[in-house]
Protein backbone atom coordinates (compact mmCIF):
# COMPACT_ATOMS: atom_id res chain seq x y z
CA UNK A 1 0.00 0.00 0.00
CA UNK A 2 1.57 3.10 -1.18
CA UNK A 3 0.88 5.46 2.20
CA UNK A 4 0.76 8.92 -0.22
CA UNK A 5 2.98 10.79 1.93
CA UNK A 6 6.05 11.00 0.40
CA UNK A 7 7.91 14.24 0.21
CA UNK A 8 6.23 15.62 3.47
CA UNK A 9 7.81 16.61 6.29
CA UNK A 10 8.24 14.51 9.26
CA UNK A 11 9.58 15.67 13.45
CA UNK A 12 9.95 12.82 15.49
CA UNK A 13 10.77 13.13 18.75
CA UNK A 14 13.00 10.60 21.08
CA UNK A 15 13.90 9.26 17.64
CA UNK A 16 17.93 8.05 18.22
CA UNK A 17 16.41 4.60 20.06
CA UNK A 18 13.14 2.55 20.80
CA UNK A 19 10.03 3.52 19.59
CA UNK A 20 11.17 7.09 18.20
CA UNK A 21 13.24 5.35 16.19
CA UNK A 22 10.64 2.87 15.00
CA UNK A 23 8.33 5.99 13.68
CA UNK A 24 11.23 7.81 11.99
CA UNK A 25 12.67 4.53 10.02
CA UNK A 26 8.74 3.60 9.16
CA UNK A 27 7.96 7.00 7.76
CA UNK A 28 11.87 7.87 6.39
CA UNK A 29 10.69 4.40 4.28
CA UNK A 30 7.91 5.76 3.10
CA UNK A 31 9.61 8.82 1.66
CA UNK A 32 9.49 11.55 4.52
CA UNK A 33 11.81 13.55 4.94
CA UNK A 34 12.79 13.31 9.00
CA UNK A 35 14.22 15.66 11.62
CA UNK A 36 15.36 13.53 13.63
CA UNK A 37 15.09 14.84 17.99
CA UNK A 38 17.07 13.11 20.77
CA UNK A 39 18.89 14.29 24.15
CA UNK A 40 22.63 11.99 23.58
CA UNK A 41 24.44 13.37 20.20
CA UNK A 42 26.67 9.93 19.42
CA UNK A 43 23.24 7.90 20.17
CA UNK A 44 21.60 10.24 17.59
CA UNK A 45 24.54 10.74 14.79
CA UNK A 46 24.92 6.70 14.63
CA UNK A 47 20.75 6.54 14.20
CA UNK A 48 20.47 9.39 11.52
CA UNK A 49 23.69 7.74 9.40
CA UNK A 50 21.79 4.62 9.69
CA UNK A 51 18.76 5.92 8.77
CA UNK A 52 20.58 7.55 5.59
CA UNK A 53 22.11 4.62 4.71
CA UNK A 54 18.95 2.79 4.92
CA UNK A 55 16.95 5.12 2.82
CA UNK A 56 19.78 5.63 0.09
CA UNK A 57 19.85 9.57 -0.36
CA UNK A 58 15.59 8.93 -1.09
CA UNK A 59 14.97 11.20 1.63
CA UNK A 60 16.32 13.69 3.57
CA UNK A 61 17.41 12.76 6.85
CA UNK A 62 18.69 15.84 9.70
CA UNK A 63 19.34 15.61 13.86
CA UNK A 64 18.74 17.78 16.31
CA UNK A 65 20.83 16.78 19.19
CA UNK A 66 18.82 19.27 21.84
CA UNK A 67 16.62 18.72 25.15
CA UNK A 68 13.14 18.85 22.90
CA UNK A 69 11.70 20.12 26.90
CA UNK A 70 13.16 23.33 26.83
CA UNK A 71 12.41 26.23 24.35
CA UNK A 72 15.94 26.81 23.09
CA UNK A 73 15.85 23.00 21.93
CA UNK A 74 12.93 23.29 20.33
CA UNK A 75 14.27 26.64 18.80
CA UNK A 76 16.85 24.55 17.48
CA UNK A 77 14.47 21.97 15.98
CA UNK A 78 12.86 25.10 14.07
CA UNK A 79 15.98 26.66 12.93
CA UNK A 80 17.90 23.29 11.99
CA UNK A 81 19.70 23.85 8.46
CA UNK A 82 18.00 22.29 5.32
CA UNK A 83 14.41 21.32 8.17
CA UNK A 84 11.08 23.03 6.79
CA UNK A 85 11.36 25.68 9.99
CA UNK A 86 7.53 24.95 11.31
CA UNK A 87 6.08 23.69 8.37
CA UNK A 88 5.99 20.24 8.98
CA UNK A 89 3.65 17.97 7.95
CA UNK A 90 3.76 15.23 10.50
CA UNK A 91 5.10 15.99 14.02
CA UNK A 92 5.75 13.18 16.50
CA UNK A 93 5.94 13.72 20.30
CA UNK A 94 8.19 11.71 22.40
CA UNK A 95 10.10 11.90 24.74
CA UNK A 96 11.67 9.66 27.91
CA UNK A 97 8.89 8.44 30.37
CA UNK A 98 8.93 10.17 34.10
CA UNK A 99 10.75 7.52 36.52
CA UNK A 100 8.80 5.31 38.80
CA UNK A 101 7.94 5.50 42.59
CA UNK A 102 5.74 6.24 44.96
CA UNK A 103 3.33 9.16 45.05
CA UNK A 104 4.27 10.18 48.68
CA UNK A 105 7.90 10.71 47.84
CA UNK A 106 7.47 13.06 44.18
CA UNK A 107 8.31 16.54 45.36
CA UNK A 108 6.39 19.64 43.07
CA UNK A 109 9.87 19.90 41.05
CA UNK A 110 9.03 15.85 39.82
CA UNK A 111 5.73 17.13 39.32
CA UNK A 112 6.54 19.76 37.13
CA UNK A 113 9.34 17.98 35.32
CA UNK A 114 7.09 15.23 34.69
CA UNK A 115 4.03 17.47 33.32
CA UNK A 116 6.96 19.50 31.23
CA UNK A 117 8.29 16.37 28.92
CA UNK A 118 5.11 14.36 28.89
CA UNK A 119 2.50 17.28 28.84
CA UNK A 120 3.41 20.63 28.01
CA UNK A 121 6.00 19.74 25.57
CA UNK A 122 3.94 18.05 23.30
CA UNK A 123 1.26 20.76 23.49
CA UNK A 124 4.01 23.43 22.74
CA UNK A 125 4.87 21.52 19.94
CA UNK A 126 1.56 20.81 18.74
CA UNK A 127 0.96 24.85 18.78
CA UNK A 128 4.41 25.75 17.28
CA UNK A 129 2.78 23.30 13.53
CA UNK A 130 -0.77 22.93 13.73
CA UNK A 131 -2.30 25.82 12.56
CA UNK A 132 0.50 25.71 9.28
CA UNK A 133 -0.43 22.43 8.78
CA UNK A 134 -4.34 23.78 8.80
CA UNK A 135 -3.33 26.23 6.44
CA UNK A 136 -1.75 23.67 3.75
CA UNK A 137 -4.83 21.08 4.27
CA UNK A 138 -2.81 18.16 5.84
CA UNK A 139 -1.48 17.60 9.20
CA UNK A 140 -0.72 14.46 11.07
CA UNK A 141 -0.05 14.69 15.05
CA UNK A 142 0.64 11.46 17.02
CA UNK A 143 1.66 11.86 20.34
CA UNK A 144 3.17 8.27 22.34
CA UNK A 145 1.71 8.22 25.18
CA UNK A 146 1.86 4.80 27.06
CA UNK A 147 -1.04 2.12 28.04
CA UNK A 148 -1.15 3.32 31.93
CA UNK A 149 -3.13 6.30 30.10
CA UNK A 150 -6.00 3.63 30.11
CA UNK A 151 -5.01 1.26 32.71
CA UNK A 152 -2.60 3.65 35.48
CA UNK A 153 -0.49 1.58 37.25
CA UNK A 154 0.56 2.70 41.08
CA UNK A 155 4.03 2.93 40.57
CA UNK A 156 3.92 5.18 37.55
CA UNK A 157 1.61 7.82 39.06
CA UNK A 158 3.72 10.97 37.25
CA UNK A 159 3.14 9.15 34.22
CA UNK A 160 -0.38 8.56 34.73
CA UNK A 161 -1.19 12.01 35.65
CA UNK A 162 0.69 14.16 33.11
CA UNK A 163 0.09 11.83 30.16
CA UNK A 164 -3.84 12.06 30.76
CA UNK A 165 -3.13 16.02 31.09
CA UNK A 166 -2.18 15.30 27.53
CA UNK A 167 -4.53 13.10 26.66
CA UNK A 168 -7.46 15.33 27.93
CA UNK A 169 -6.38 18.52 26.26
CA UNK A 170 -5.63 16.78 22.83
CA UNK A 171 -9.42 15.14 23.00
CA UNK A 172 -10.56 18.72 22.50
CA UNK A 173 -7.94 20.48 20.23
CA UNK A 174 -8.35 17.00 17.54
CA UNK A 175 -11.92 17.51 16.98
CA UNK A 176 -11.59 21.89 16.50
CA UNK A 177 -11.50 23.75 13.76
CA UNK A 178 -8.71 21.99 12.56
CA UNK A 179 -10.19 18.50 11.83
CA UNK A 180 -11.91 20.00 8.87
CA UNK A 181 -8.55 21.34 7.61
CA UNK A 182 -7.25 17.52 6.99
CA UNK A 183 -5.72 17.75 10.36
CA UNK A 184 -6.09 14.45 12.68
CA UNK A 185 -4.38 14.66 16.09
CA UNK A 186 -4.05 10.26 17.42
CA UNK A 187 -2.26 8.85 20.71
CA UNK A 188 -0.18 6.04 20.28
CA UNK A 189 -0.50 4.15 23.70
CA UNK A 190 2.27 1.54 24.23
CA UNK A 191 2.18 -1.34 26.08
CA UNK A 192 5.45 -3.59 26.53
CA UNK A 193 7.66 -2.64 23.72
CA UNK A 194 11.37 -4.47 23.51
CA UNK A 195 13.22 -1.31 23.50
CA UNK A 196 16.55 0.43 26.25
CA UNK A 197 13.20 1.90 28.24
CA UNK A 198 11.94 -1.50 28.95
CA UNK A 199 15.31 -3.38 29.21
CA UNK A 200 15.66 -0.78 32.62
CA UNK A 201 12.87 -1.64 33.63
CA UNK A 202 13.37 -4.92 33.88
CA UNK A 203 16.68 -4.57 34.82
CA UNK A 204 15.13 -2.77 37.97
CA UNK A 205 12.79 -5.84 38.76
CA UNK A 206 15.70 -8.40 38.69
CA UNK A 207 17.54 -6.69 41.22
CA UNK A 208 14.70 -6.09 43.39
CA UNK A 209 13.48 -10.03 42.98
CA UNK A 210 16.54 -11.90 42.92
CA UNK A 211 15.22 -13.81 39.97
CA UNK A 212 16.89 -13.96 36.44
CA UNK A 213 16.82 -11.50 33.72
CA UNK A 214 15.36 -14.46 31.85
CA UNK A 215 12.81 -15.25 34.32
CA UNK A 216 11.63 -11.99 35.05
CA UNK A 217 10.94 -11.49 31.08
CA UNK A 218 9.40 -15.06 31.11
CA UNK A 219 6.55 -14.21 33.51
CA UNK A 220 5.70 -10.45 31.86
CA UNK A 221 5.46 -11.93 28.68
CA UNK A 222 3.43 -14.62 29.99
CA UNK A 223 0.54 -12.14 31.00
CA UNK A 224 0.56 -10.49 27.24
CA UNK A 225 -1.70 -12.42 25.44
CA UNK A 226 0.46 -12.31 22.07
CA UNK A 227 3.30 -14.29 24.97
CA UNK A 228 5.98 -11.46 23.43
CA UNK A 229 6.91 -7.56 23.82
CA UNK A 230 6.41 -5.49 21.21
CA UNK A 231 9.28 -4.41 19.00
CA UNK A 232 9.69 -0.57 17.47
CA UNK A 233 9.42 -1.43 14.27
CA UNK A 234 6.02 -2.77 14.42
CA UNK A 235 5.34 0.20 16.28
CA UNK A 236 6.29 2.15 14.17
CA UNK A 237 4.58 0.98 11.14
CA UNK A 238 1.35 1.93 12.67
CA UNK A 239 2.89 4.92 13.56
CA UNK A 240 3.13 5.61 9.58
CA UNK A 241 -0.24 4.63 8.79
CA UNK A 242 -2.12 6.56 11.19
CA UNK A 243 0.66 9.30 9.24
CA UNK A 244 -0.67 8.16 6.05
CA UNK A 245 -3.58 10.01 3.43
CA UNK A 246 -5.53 6.49 4.49
CA UNK A 247 -6.29 7.70 7.67
CA UNK A 248 -7.70 11.26 7.54
CA UNK A 249 -10.83 9.92 9.05
CA UNK A 250 -8.92 8.53 12.28
CA UNK A 251 -8.91 11.69 14.55
CA UNK A 252 -8.80 12.39 18.33
CA UNK A 253 -8.21 8.34 19.25
CA UNK A 254 -6.20 6.52 21.58
CA UNK A 255 -4.95 3.43 20.26
CA UNK A 256 -3.26 0.76 22.55
CA UNK A 257 -0.67 -1.48 20.64
CA UNK A 258 -0.26 -3.92 23.74
CA UNK A 259 -0.27 -7.13 21.98
CA UNK A 260 -4.07 -7.92 24.07
CA UNK A 261 -2.93 -7.41 27.83
CA UNK A 262 -5.82 -4.63 28.38
CA UNK A 263 -8.20 -6.83 29.15
CA UNK A 264 -11.25 -4.53 28.67
CA UNK A 265 -14.15 -4.69 25.86
CA UNK A 266 -13.03 -0.99 25.14
P1 LIG B 1 13.93 4.67 24.95
O1 LIG B 1 14.58 4.93 26.25
O2 LIG B 1 14.25 3.43 24.20
O3 LIG B 1 14.21 5.91 23.95
C1 LIG B 1 13.98 7.21 24.40
C2 LIG B 1 14.43 8.19 23.34
O4 LIG B 1 13.98 9.48 23.77
C3 LIG B 1 15.91 8.32 23.15
O5 LIG B 1 16.17 8.58 21.78
C4 LIG B 1 16.29 9.55 23.98
O6 LIG B 1 17.44 10.23 23.50
C5 LIG B 1 15.07 10.40 23.77
N1 LIG B 1 14.81 11.39 24.79
C6 LIG B 1 14.51 11.16 26.10
N2 LIG B 1 14.31 12.34 26.73
C7 LIG B 1 14.47 13.31 25.80
C8 LIG B 1 14.42 14.72 25.83
N3 LIG B 1 14.15 15.38 26.95
N4 LIG B 1 14.67 15.43 24.69
C9 LIG B 1 14.96 14.76 23.53
N5 LIG B 1 15.02 13.42 23.44
C10 LIG B 1 14.78 12.71 24.56
O7 LIG B 1 12.35 4.78 25.27
P2 LIG B 1 11.10 4.10 24.53
O8 LIG B 1 10.86 2.77 25.12
O9 LIG B 1 11.25 4.26 23.07
O10 LIG B 1 9.91 5.02 25.06
C11 LIG B 1 9.43 6.16 24.38
C12 LIG B 1 8.28 6.73 25.19
O11 LIG B 1 7.24 5.74 25.29
C13 LIG B 1 8.65 7.10 26.63
O12 LIG B 1 7.96 8.25 27.02
C14 LIG B 1 8.15 5.91 27.42
O13 LIG B 1 7.85 6.23 28.75
C15 LIG B 1 6.91 5.55 26.64
N6 LIG B 1 6.52 4.14 26.86
C16 LIG B 1 7.31 3.11 26.48
C17 LIG B 1 6.92 1.80 26.72
C18 LIG B 1 7.78 0.62 26.31
O14 LIG B 1 7.40 -0.52 26.58
N7 LIG B 1 8.90 0.80 25.69
C19 LIG B 1 5.69 1.55 27.34
C20 LIG B 1 4.88 2.62 27.70
C21 LIG B 1 5.31 3.92 27.46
Amino acid sequence: MDLGIAGKWALVGGASKGLGWGCASALAHEGVNVVMVARGAEALEASVARLRSQTAGRVQVLGVACDITTAEGREAIWSVQGGPGKDFDIVVTNAGGPPTGDFRDFDREAWIKAVDANMLTPIELIKATVDGMAARGFGRIINITSSAVKAPIDILGLSNGARSGLTGFVAGLARSGVAAKGVTINNLLPGKFDTDRLAATLQGAVQKTGKSLDEVRNAQTAQIPAKRFGNPEEFGAICAFLCSQHAGYINGQNILPDGGLYPGTF
